[in-house]
Parts: structure tokens; C-alpha cells; sequence
């Protein structure tokens, strides 16, 4: 087996789809990935009993309500933290007294961002999911990561399939990035019908197995329009040269075509313990837990245009990757408030794009923000979504 270096991991989303197949994987790993820190938001006894089965030092809750419980469900050598600030804390507390090296970073939404922003800003190896941090704030964190020397290397299926192909070439040979999306539960659904789709609907995806959030955003396509703005940071790549294809097997994660007319993709199962694993072992590639995808019987891989009528979200994530400024943080703090307010009955699933793209359309945005504009946006938006309603 080729050597993997040795790491020591905080997770934050130790609970959720992506932070449990994380485990797995760390788990496979054979004792070369320590997990020293762990992070969720409010499932305090799944969290305590990680704690138990990793012997993680340090344990952070964002509901500060559940600390007592779980503190006394806690191993007793493990120290707990609780709140926004506990989750920015235990990156450091793990950071300077267990010599933790390395974030996995799979909180959902901008709830993530402290501390990942925190772990980039220590010098720590990202293993990064949470999209959402780079879509708020990929203006920060980009040039702060090479500043501390802190390596950004994606979970998202694509962006590592991107990250995969780009190997085959330079920067300058790129010609574009090719996204592919799966088209989620509504692809062959008309307009009408997708307006009216209900949650289960819409939590129904075809292809992968994921939390909540991300599964009504493949179901609008936000999903993608998030993921265009994320690798127009990652891979430091012009809107105009991204694309999305959809591809509704979900085996080609993604493509490169490079200068020449040659495309490179990168294919596999759709099973995210792949790329979790690939960001974990980088630049080793080991065998692991991750589904081995079968070509024993025939097989079609299909590519479609996607569609703008049906599915306006996607055209926001290029409206907000090619604005810049503040308009990431305000396209994914609308979703954000959209989603919800779906999730509870209070809108129509055509509504989460409609009002998404009316509060992005109002938007002034800042150019080079700050942290503080960046975080002023987001609070904004979310108030300005929930005014739309009245
Ligand atoms: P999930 O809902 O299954 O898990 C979310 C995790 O975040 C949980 O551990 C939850 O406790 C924690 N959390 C939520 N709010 C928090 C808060 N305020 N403070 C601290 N912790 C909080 O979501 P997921 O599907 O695992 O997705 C996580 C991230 O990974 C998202 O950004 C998503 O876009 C990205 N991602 C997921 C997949 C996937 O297959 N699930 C694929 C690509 C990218
Ligand atoms: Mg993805």
C-alpha cells in the first residue's frame, strides 16, 4: 500500500452525511488518520458517542442548550465547548494542544464558515464540503490559504473529480471546466410541476444518498450554481469558462478540456467516501471503503444541456460568480433562508429560486469585501428574503 502521511483530523459535521462517512473512511484508514477534534450542531448523543469510539480530545456543540448532557455523556478526558465561538475554539484548542493538522470541514451552510476560516488562518490541511464557505467568502479564504500554506483540497464529488483531471495539464492549457449535475428528481418534470413539488419530493434524490439541504438545492440546481462560484474559486477559473452538463448517471464527476480539444474526466461510483477519501491521502491513493463501480454489465452515460426555463437557479451561481463582491454571500444566505422556509411549508419549492434571484437582484454589491461586509451581506440578505413574503 503506498504510504499515507500521517494526519491528525478535527471534523466539523461529525454528525451528518458527510462527517459519518468520514469516520468510515478514517476508519479504513488503518490508524494513519487520528481524529483529535470533533464538531456538530445539535445531535449531542450521536456526538458523544464518536467521542467514545474515536477518543477525540476536544468536542464542540453549536446549540450551547444540549452542553450539559453531553459534557456528561463525554469520555472523562475529553473536553467539551459549545456555541459558535466553541466551534472556532476547538479548532485552536486541537490545533495547539493535540498538534491537529488537518479540518475536514462538513458543517452545512454558512454556520461553517468561523471555523474553517480559523483553520485555514492556523495553517491547517482542508478536506473541504462545506461549500458554502468558499461561496461567501472565497475572496478571503483563497489568498489567506496560500498565505499560511494551508492546502484546500475538495470533497465536493466534481470539484475533486476537477482537481483529478487538472493534473493532466497547466492552468494555461484549461479551456473549461465541465460540472456535471445529476438534474436531481425533477429533470424530466415541466415547470408547473416542479413548482408545485413537495418536500418529499424534492428530498427524493435519484443518485445520492446526502443531508437535507444539499438535497433540495440538487433538487432546484442551487446546488450547482453554488458549486460554479466554489470552483471559480477553487481552480481560480473565469465564469466564462465553467460549464454545466447534466449527467443524470452520476459516474462522470466532472471534465476538463484542455487547449488541444482533449477532455479529461474522472469517473467512479457515486459514493462520496472516494473524494473524502482522495482529500484525506493526497497525493497517495489507497484502497479504502469506497464502492468499486461495476462494468459487468452494460452501461450508458448520457449528457444533457441543462436547463435555464426549468431550473432558474442556475443561472444565479454565474450571475454571483461573475459580480463577485458580496454577491456569493447574499446568493447562498437567500437560499439558505429559502430552503427553510420550504422545508416548513411556508413557500412553494418555485419559490426558493423566485425569491432567491429577486433579493440577489437588489443587491449592491461590495467589491473586495471584508469579513465584517461579508457577514453585514449575509444578514441582509437573510432579512431582505424574509421581507419578500409580506
Ligand atoms: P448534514 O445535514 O447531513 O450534516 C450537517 C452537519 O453539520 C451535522 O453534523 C450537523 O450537526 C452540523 N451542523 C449543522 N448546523 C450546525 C451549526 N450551527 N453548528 C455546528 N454544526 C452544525 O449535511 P451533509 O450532507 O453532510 O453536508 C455537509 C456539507 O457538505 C454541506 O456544505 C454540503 O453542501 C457539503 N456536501 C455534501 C455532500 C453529501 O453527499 N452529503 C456532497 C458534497 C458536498
Ligand atoms: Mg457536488
Amino acid at each position: 500500500m503506498t504510504q499515507v502521511r500521517s494526519r491528525r483530523l478535527v471534523i466539523l459535521g461529525s454528525t451528518g452525511s458527510i462527517g459519518r462517512s468520514t469516520l468510515d473512511v478514517v476508519g479504513a484508514l488503518n490508524g494513519t488518520v487520528r481524529v483529535v477534534g470533533l464538531a456538530a450542531g445539535s445531535g449531542w448523543e450521536a456526538l458523544a458517542r464518536q467521542a467514545h469510539d474515536t477518543g477525540a480530545e476536544y468536542v464542540a456543540i453549536g446549540d450551547e442548550s444540549h452542553y450539559d448532557r453531553l459534557r456528561a455523556a463525554l469520555p472523562a478526558a475529553t473536553t467539551a465547548l459549545a456555541g459558535a465561538d466553541g466551534l472556532v475554539e476547538l479548532v485552536d484548542r486541537a490545533r495547539d494542544a493535540a498538534d491537529a493538522d488537518y479540518t475536514l470541514s462538513a458543517i452545512v451552510g454558512a454556520a461553517g464558515l468561523p471555523a474553517t476560516l480559523r483553520a485555514v488562518e492556523r495553517g491547517m490541511d482542508i478536506g473541504l464540503a462545506n461549500k458554502e464557505s468558499l461561496v461567501i467568502a472565497g475572496s478571503i479564504l483563497m489568498p489567506l490559504a496560500r498565505e499560511r500554506g494551508a492546502a484546500l483540497l475538495p470533497v465536493d464529488s466534481e470539484h475533486s473529480a476537477i482537481f483529478q483531471c487538472l493534473h493532466s495539464g497547466t492552468h494555461a492549457e484549461v479551456r473549461r471546466l465541465f460540472l456535471t449535475a445529476s438534474g436531481g428528481p425533477f429533470r424530466k418534470w415541466s415547470a408547473e410541476r416542479i413548482d408545485a413539488a413537495t418536500v418529499d419530493e424534492a428530498l427524493a434524490h435519484p443518485t445520492w444518498s446526502m443531508g437535507p439541504k444539499i438535497t433540495i438545492d440538487s433538487a432546484t440546481m442551487m446546488n450547482k450554481a453554488l458549486e460554479v462560484v466554489e470552483a471559480r474559486w477553487l481552480f481560480d477559473m473565469p465564469v466564462e469558462r465553467i460549464e454545466v452538463l447534466v449527467h443524470p448517471e452520476s459516474i462522470v464527476h466532472s471534465m476538463v478540456e484542455f487547449v488541444d480539444g482533449s477532455i479529461v474526466a474522472q469517473l467512479g461510483a457515486p459514493d462520496m467516501k472516494t473524494p473524502i477519501q482522495y482529500a484525506l491521502t493526497y497525493p497517495a491513493r489507497v484502497a479504502g471503503v469506497a464502492t468499486s463501480l461495476s462494468w459487468s454489465a452494460a452501461r450508458s452515460l448520457n449528457f444533457e444541456p441543462a436547463d435555464p426555463q426549468r431550473f432558474p437557479a442556475l443561472a444565479l451561481g454565474f450571475d454571483a460568480a461573475r459580480r463577485g463582491g458580496t454577491c456569493g454571500a447574499v446568493l447562498n444566505a437567500a437560499n439558505e433562508v429559502a430552503v427553510e422556509l420550504f422545508r416548513a411549508g411556508k413557500i412553494r419549492f418555485g419559490e426558493i429560486g423566485r425569491l432567491t434571484a429577486r433579493v440577489l437582484g437588489r443587491h449592491q454589491s461590495i467589491e473586495s469585501p471584508t469579513l465584517k461586509q461579508l457577514t453585514a451581506a449575509d444578514q441582509w440578505a437573510r432579512q431582505e428574503l424574509q421581507g419578500c413574503r409580506i
